[in-house]
């Protein structure tokens, strides 16, 4: 993809805070945090989202998420980690290149990574169900 942003970041032809690189992956600093350490874990080959990610690869991000999360948890003064992933625009998706966000956390930072919980009803329940089957 010549004009995505990460694929050029991913692929090194735009220089980023590099925490992580191997040949299929490139982890960087978010140039937006929302905590200190934030970062992002950004596929070299392009997919638009986790729909287009191959399975061994999101397997593999996963495993990165766990290891450079695991050490920017204890480096950093934290003591907590939200693993994020947005796919489309009503998900909060800005850039169209897969990529899974990880935002060091402490109590009462406010970095906001939240939800506010509804109401699983019945019909909803059903419905869903429906989809695999069940
Ligand atoms: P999304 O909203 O798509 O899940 O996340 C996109 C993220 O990419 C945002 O947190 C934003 O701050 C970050 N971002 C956008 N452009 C750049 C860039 O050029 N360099 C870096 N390092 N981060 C970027
Ligand atoms: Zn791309």
């Amino acid at each position: 993809m010549s004009d995505c942003i990460f694929c050029k970041i991913a692929n090194g032809e735009i220089p980023s805070a590099t925490l992580y690189e191997d040949d299929d992956f490139r982890v960087i600093l978010d140039l937006g945090p929302a905590s200190k350490g934030h970062s992002l874990i950004l596929p070299k080959a392009h997919a638009a989202n986790i729909f287009e990610m191959p399975r061994d690869l999101l397997g593999k991000a996963m495993a990165l998420a766990g290891d450079i999360g695991e050490k920017l948890v204890k480096g950093l003064p934290c003591d907590g980690l939200n693993v994020v992933q947005n796919n489309g625009e009503s998900a909060g998706q800005t850039v169209f290149h897969f990529h899974i966000h990880l935002i060091p956390r402490m109590k009462d930072d406010h970095a906001g990574v939240s939800w506010k919980p509804g109401t699983l009803t019945e019909e909803d329940k059903q419905a869903v169900l429906a989809i695999f089957g069940k």
